[in-house]
């Protein structure tokens, strides 16, 4: 198991916090001219306020229990954000290379393999994968040493990060996804990780993967799950509710939303190791209260040595995690 402290640094969180901040205000010079939306996952317009953080209103959609940001800021605007974002830029200078090593070593080699088991066990080709938000390019990079796909390319449209990517000897498309073309549908794996959650039309997103995969070629991503453990107990307390996860679908609304683009949803789970923390964490942080609850004081304090990881374990298992991934083929 490893810390949440490993990825995300305590002292360094301290000045990200300040640069969020100031990334929020400006997008919220926009709140005038944010837009309603439907569902990103069933396009039911039925929905409930449900919380509201950072300036943004979010509602649960009725029909399928997706939680989104609406209104929300229009496509320019977030374009605008995530060109501009102070929190970014300290991130990638300081957060992200003090905790690179741990990033590669428990998150993108496993992740690599995850991949590379899930191409096995559907029996999947290996000559092309393309990865959608590169960002530094570590997933890329491993997946390249395996040397198992011939052919490792990410899409990454951020000049600083696409250029970081070819430094590290990756082939680069460096635009956004919907300006991404190829002569004939020959991509056998699209992987996208966290990329889903941020985006204005997930709808749009997962048409235009489809159409660039070939025949029976496979979608993998990973996103959080609002049905998971850490936002259920949390709510708009959980580090998953923010300005920028602007969809937070659950298991079921975003296998629907492969679905309805013309995928068969082949797997489903929640492999997200970091629920039992990050809400432990809250609560020693003094941001969750738990004095009504003594189950959750029992396990996630008390007896957290000998209870916590066999916990988390189970909601792992369980598709109670916070983190999904969902393996979806073309038809
Ligand atoms: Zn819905």
């Amino acid at each position: 198991m490893f810390k949440e402290a490993d990825i995300r640094p305590e002292e360094l969180m301290k000045g990200q916090a300040e640069r969020l901040a100031a990334d929020i205000q400006r997008l919220l010079k926009h709140k005038q001219n944010f837009i309603n939306v439907a569902c990103p996952a069933c396009t039911s317009t039925n929905h409930k306020q449900i919380y509201e953080k950072n300036g943004i209103q979010f509602v649960i959609c009725q029909s399928c229990d997706t939680v989104y940001a609406n209104p929300r800021p229009r496509p320019e605007h977030l374009e605008e954000y995530y060109q501009n974002s102070e929190n970014y830029s300290y991130w990638n200078k300081y957060i992200f290379p003090a905790s690179e090593l741990v990033r590669r070593e428990k998150i993108f080699q496993p992740r690599v393999q995850k991949v590379l088991e899930i191409c096995q066990k559907f029996s999947i080709p290996t000559n092309t994968i393309l990865e959608v938000g590169a960002g530094f390019g570590i997933f890329c990079e491993e997946m390249q040493k395996t040397g198992i796909f011939q052919r490792v390319i990410g899409v990454e449209p951020t000049p600083d990060l696409a250029q970081t990517c070819r430094d590290r000897g990756i082939a680069i498309i460096e635009k956004p996804i919907e300006l991404v073309a190829f002569d004939n549908d020959s991509v056998d794996v699209i992987v996208n990780f966290e990329v889903i959650e941020h985006l204005f039309a997930p709808r749009e997103f997962v048409t235009k993967c489809y159409d660039l995969l070939r025949n029976s070629g496979i979608f993998i991503l990973t996103c959080p799950n609002v049905k998971g453990f850490d936002i259920l107990t949390l709510g708009d307390k959980s580090s998953a509710v923010d300005n920028e996860h602007i969809n937070l679908f659950n298991i079921n609304s975003l296998a629907r939303l492969l679905e309805s683009c013309g995928f068969e949803v082949i797997e489903k789970n929640t492999p997200g190791k970091l629920d039992a923390e990050l809400v432990r964490n809250k609560i020693l942080s003094g941001e969750f209260d738990v004095s009504n609850n003594p189950f959750l004081k029992l396990i996630l304090i008390e007896e957290w040595e000998s209870k916590g990881e066999a916990f988390q374990n189970f909601l792992s298992a369980n598709n109670l995690s916070s983190n999904m991934l969902l393996v979806a083929r073309k038809q």
